[in-house]
């Protein structure tokens, strides 16, 4: 538990959430500002900032709640699909610092995009080789 986090006082019941799904590593609350009906934020118990300070066995706790969450969602709501998301960091939009995977359900029509949407910046694409070969070095 960090001391003024958001999102450890709802995982610890000091600020009261709607509960969707909880087991020892997760615990999943729907989103108090939904983007759709059925909007619900999955989130790891243990506290961390970004997605990146995560370990194998964190992750692969996360993302299968993340998944069943996603399944139930989708069932309940009779959505035709759903985007699932992380904001990584203040500048790609995270406003609480407590990792946590977005699940927003999504119909035909609803007038919302794809992943891709949240920005374009138009980047040279004739050096994709280059790019990859940056990455892979970072790895
Ligand atoms: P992000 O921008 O990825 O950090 O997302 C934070 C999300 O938390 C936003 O979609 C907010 O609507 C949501 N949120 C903020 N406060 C609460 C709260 N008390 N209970 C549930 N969701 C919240
Ligand atoms: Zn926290």
């Amino acid at each position: 538990m960090t001391e003024n986090c958001l999102f450890c006082k709802i995982i610890s019941g000091e600020i009261p959430s709607n509960r969707i799904y909880e087991d020892d590593a997760v615990y999943a609350f729907l989103d108090i500002h939904p983007a759709s009906e059925g909007h619900t934020l999955v989130a790891p118990r243990k506290h961390f900032s970004r997605f990146v300070e995560m370990d194998a066995e964190d992750v692969a706790r996360l993302f299968e709640a993340a998944r069943k969450v996603t399944a139930a969602v989708e069932k309940a709501f009779s959505a035709e699909g759903s985007n699932i998301g992380v904001n990584n960091g203040e500048v790609a939009g995270q406003e609480v610092p407590h990792v946590h995977v977005h699940v927003i359900p999504r119909k035909k029509g609803d007038g919302g995009r794809g992943i891709k949407s949240i920005v374009w910046t138009e980047p040279d694409r004739t050096n994709l080789e280059e790019v990859a070969e940056k990455i892979r070095k970072a790895l």
